[in-house]
């Protein structure tokens, strides 16, 4: 099926046996998935060449492609972007507000306490042509808080975002890609363009721009797989 197709990483690096969401992909297996997309003739573009294109219906190249990544880890800007940039993609890293320059953790699951990237970091990705987006303040499931609590998550987050880094936040991620109609609305009254759902698929014209699906890679993909990802198991 002819639409873009939004790549969904979380981290790159040494494979960490703790990692039980197998969310965290080995360097070499990222390298050798960029280098599928450039030889294979993939066009990466920004997530704002993305949208622009499926609302206004501009003829969409065979094969577009965004690669966005979630949370924010360190690795992000220590390993997956100098391989990004030897193919001269661009990338949109969603982060959590709360994140940002800390370490990661959760009880439940001691295999996130993975490093983030510092405010600096955010800033070098901007330099380097890439986008940040938001991916809430607290990545707590915004379908469980109140309407007020809500807004008060897409609105900070983004603030947040903008004025620390002198610049303009269209993106959202959904923490945990849950959402609802009333999500949807909300986050277009607080001002942003677009927003990630973790659901699979192509984005077609005419796609919710509010409702974008994405292809999420994981650790367990090997070379067929993340091949099929692109070409078929989506375009039924
Ligand atoms: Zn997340």
């Amino acid at each position: 099926m002819n639409g873009i197709k939004i790549l969904l990483y979380h981290s790159v690096g040494d494979i960490d046996p703790r990692d039980n969401l197998g969310i965290r992909v080995a360097k070499e297996d990222f390298y050798r998935q960029m280098r599928f997309l450039k030889e294979d003739g993939y066009s990466v573009c920004t997530l704002k060449d993305a949208v622009e294109k499926i609302e206004k219906k501009i003829s969409l190249r065979e094969k577009a492609t965004v690669i966005t990544f979630d949370d924010g880890y360190k690795d992000n800007i220590l390993n997956a972007s100098p391989i990004i940039e030897g193919f001269s993609f661009p990338a949109t890293f969603f982060v959590t507000v709360n994140y940002i320059g800390a370490v990661k953790t959760s009880p439940k699951r001691d295999w996130q306490s993975w490093e983030c990237m510092d405010w600096d970091d955010l800033k070098e990705l901007l330099k380097r042509g890439h986008n940040i987006g938001s991916h809430g303040v607290r990545h707590v499931d915004l379908c469980g808080l109140t309407a007020k609590e809500r807004k008060e998550e897409l609105k900070l987050s983004k603030k947040s975002l903008e004025s620390a880094l002198d610049e303009e936040i269209d993106f959202l991620s959904y923490p945990y890609g849950s959402f609802d109609d009333e999500l949807t609305r909300l986050a277009r009254e607080t001002g942003y363009k677009a927003a990630c759902t973790v659901a699979g698929g192509v984005n077609g014209w005419g796609a919710d721009p509010f409702r974008l699906k994405r292809i999420e890679i994981v650790r367990e993909d090997t070379k067929k797989s993340f091949k099929d990802k692109l070409e078929d198991i989506y375009d039924r």
